[in-house]
């Protein structure tokens, strides 16, 4: 299959990944200009990695700093109609269960009220937020203890692999061509086009345009040209416990809790309310070796190492200096290694939740956090120019939720950098979901550009 593709001339635009972002982009790309566009992935189908293997929330901005993390809290905001709507059209699931993010401590009372300001300077409605006090979070849920809480009204469990796989229908109507089974071992430029070879070998894509959207793997194909040399990734492994059907009744909503440390977000498991009605306990975050790594520490001991050694090196070492984070990974570890110390953790706020009510573990799913030179983690995602390609890696939570906001946004910056060098179309092929023009325009400001 790629040697026939290789062979014909060469793509106008590749995006390399198949998860919800390269998806989401290669339908705008399709919906707006006219040429030939393809997706490469690795796996047999879209959505088998972290777009999958997540919380299934479409998070409200409500806990985004409106400054800080203004692209992800815009492309959220703007997204949230846009799958509301597409839900509604395709029958797909939409469970709008809400979600308590909870005070454990008194101190955290100040932070949820400062979520409320938040929530409306990012865009959302009065009447989708509500601070609550510990009593009030008792009188809807019960068993759940705090000192108070903001409840997102608008928060709704969803099914991402089936949202990204009705993208992927919408983007082949509009003539996108998804080649699957091919994944990239190196990109060597030839003049001016990119070659892409596989490592299954075969003959080399050649593509005019690259946009990297590989998720996990997505620093690494930086690297293969050169770019993005100044960061380094760290890979987390969120994994999840299913609560048994008999306790699912402990709560109705997401419960959340506000982050003991803010600058690492994802560290705090929540009670979650899947969209097909299970209850689970997760993420932790346990530092692994690989983006893929859903069991142990490594896949071989060759890959571990190989993980370590990575350039640049300096970034690592900086975080070794980071007690902090040093004490954080090792109480991650533990609650991967022992379930009570997952049980205890959500105990903090679902006092009557016992050892045994965590039947099975749920997916795993790994985040490739990208660090800077100082051990710091970048908070935002970021955006890579290279000659022939642009990169967009740490797109990490909520990425899902705002995926095909950010991603016609990225079309339009493509586009004005001069990146597209293809005919604007003059009409839509299909009827279009959503509108282009007010999405863009919801979105508009730019993250870190790197030249
Ligand atoms: C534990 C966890 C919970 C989360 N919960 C939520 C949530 O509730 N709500 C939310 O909005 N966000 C959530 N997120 C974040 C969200 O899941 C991600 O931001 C989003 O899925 C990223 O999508 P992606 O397309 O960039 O990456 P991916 O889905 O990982 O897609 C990248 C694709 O690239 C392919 N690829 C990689 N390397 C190669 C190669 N060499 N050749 C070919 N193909 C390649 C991979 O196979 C993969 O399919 C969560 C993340 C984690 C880790």
């Amino acid at each position: 299959m790629a040697g026939l593709l290789a062979s014909l001339e060469p793509w106008d635009v590749t995006i390399i990944g198949g998860g919800i972002l390269g998806t989401s982009l290669s339908y705008w790309l399709a919906n707006q200009y006219e040429g030939r566009i393809a997706v490469i992935e690795k796996e047999q189908q879209v959505a088998v990695h972290t777009s999958k293997r997540n919380t299934g929330v479409i998070h409200r901005p409500f806990y985004l700093d409106p400054v800080n993390r203004r692209v992800f809290a815009r492309a959220s905001q703007a997204a949230y109609g846009m799958w509301k709507s597409y839900a509604k059209e395709r029958g797909l699931p939409w469970s709008p269960v809400t979600t308590f993010e909870v005070a454990t401590r008194e101190a955290d009372v100040k932070r949820v009220e400062k979520y409320y300001h938040w929530g409306l300077e990012n865009g959302m409605g009065e009447d989708e937020l509500e601070l609550l006090t510990a009593e009030e979070v008792r009188k809807l849920e019960p068993h759940v203890k705090s000192h108070g809480a903001i409840w997102s009204k608008t928060d709704t469990s969803v099914d991402y692999p089936s949202f990204t796989r009705a993208l992927q229908a919408d983007a082949e109507r509009e003539g996108v061509r998804f080649i699957f089974g091919f994944e990239v071992k190196a990109i060597g430029v030839a003049k001016d086009l990119l070659e892409i070879q596989s490592k299954n070998g075969g003959e080399a894509i050649r593509t005019r345009f690259l946009v990297n959207c590989a998720g996990g793997n997505s620093m690494r194909i930086a690297h293969m040209l050169g770019l993005g040399r100044e960061y380094a990734d760290l890979n987390f492994r969120g994994e999840y416990w299913e609560v048994g059907q008999q306790w699912a009744y402990l709560a109705s909503r997401n419960i959340y809790t506000v982050a003991q440390h803010p600058e690492l977000p994802f560290l705090d498991p929540h009670w979650i309310c899947r969209a097909d009605g299970r209850r689970e306990i997760g993420p932790n975050a346990v530092p692994v070796a690989g983006p893929y790594t859903y069991t142990g520490f490594f896949k071989n001991p060759i890959q571990a190492l190989e993980k370590i050694l990575e350039p640049p090196m300096m970034n690592k070492i900086a975080l070794l200096y980071n007690k902090d984070f040093l004490t954080l990974a090792g109480e991650e570890w533990k609650s991967s290694i022992f379930k009570s110390e997952m049980a205890r953790r959500a105990q903090e706020f679902i006092p009557e939740l016992k050892l045994d009510y965590l039947v099975r573990p749920g997916i795993a799913g790994v985040r490739a956090q990208i660090i800077d030179r100082n051990g710091t983690f970048i908070k935002e995602a970021i955006e890579i120019k290279g000659p022939l390609s642009y990169h967009i890696t740490n797109y990490n939570s909520p990425g899902a939720t705002g995926s095909p906001a950010y991603a016609a946004w990225l079309v339009e910056k493509l586009g004005s950098l001069g990146y597209l060098d293809l005919r604007r179309r003059s009409s839509a092929i299909s009827k279009a979901p959503w509108d282009y023009d007010s999405i863009t325009s919801m979105v508009s400001d730019s993250p870190r550009i790197l030249a």
